[in-house]
């Protein structure tokens, strides 16, 4: 398993996935997931010169942590609300908010620790029941509620496609998110980011508007 290799094949495919729509590649923000990999392999990247690590699980996040102070680190799994004081001082982003209730925990936790902590709201395009999210019918809701907050900036919109080789499927579904952080841009210009696209996924995602790639075992197994 050659890490570089890896890394180095990713980047041309966000390149030319870039190119294609006529994008810079530097607005897109390479994310490894290391929830499968150990602490060697991610140090290894972090040397290759990833600067963006993200994981799903607090437990493990707080490991990683550890060892691994110098990476920014994104929380991208379901959120458990008596977790979200080990999240937010150790993350810059937490992309999987759903629930006003984490919001309201996670300002109180964030101004315990003076900081403004940057959320995505993730949203079920896809409707599938094993998935969590907001419906595209409740955002303007939550997105009213988090701007109220004082140590909250809501800065963008996550999703994730189903795990299928429909292409067209999984290309209308990054287009929704993005024609609904369009739409809700107008009121909240501060939501900017799209984070969407992962191994299967990327490069569609970029075509589409991604400004942010969770990508796992492209990096770690090379797939
Ligand atoms: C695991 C995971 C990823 C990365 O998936 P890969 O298929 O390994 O690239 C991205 N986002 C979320 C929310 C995940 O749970």
């Amino acid at each position: 398993m050659d890490l570089s290799e890896n890394l180095k094949n990713i980047k041309i495919r966000i390149e030319n996935a870039a190119s294609r729509v006529g994008r810079d590649p530097n607005t897109i923000r390479l994310i490894a997931v290391t929830k499968e990999a150990d602490v060697e392999s991610i140090e290894r990247i972090i040397e290759l010169g990833v600067k963006d690590l993200a994981e799903n699980y607090a437990q493990q996040l707080l490991a990683k942590y550890q060892t691994l102070r110098q990476a920014t680190w994104h929380f991208i799994g379901r959120i458990q609300t008596n977790k979200i004081r080990h999240i937010v001082p150790i993350c810059e982003y937490i992309h999987s908010v759903c629930r006003k209730d984490e919001l309201v925990q996670i300002d109180r936790i964030a101004n315990k620790y003076g900081k403004v902590q940057k959320v995505l709201i993730e949203v079920n395009i896809s409707q599938e029941q094993t998935k969590s999210g907001v419906q595209g019918s409740e955002l303007q809701e939550i997105l009213e509620f988090g701007s109220s907050m004082r140590n909250i900036k809501i800065v963008g919109l996550m999703t994730m496609a189903p795990f299928t080789d429909d292409f067209q499927q999984i290309r209308s579904i990054f287009r929704e998110l993005r024609k609904l952080r369009d739409l809700h841009q107008l009121q909240h210009p501060e939501l900017v980011h799209l984070s969407m696209g992962m191994t299967n996924d990327f490069e569609i995602a970029i075509e589409e508007g991604a400004t942010m790639v969770r990508i796992g075992r492209a990096i770690f197994k090379g797939e």
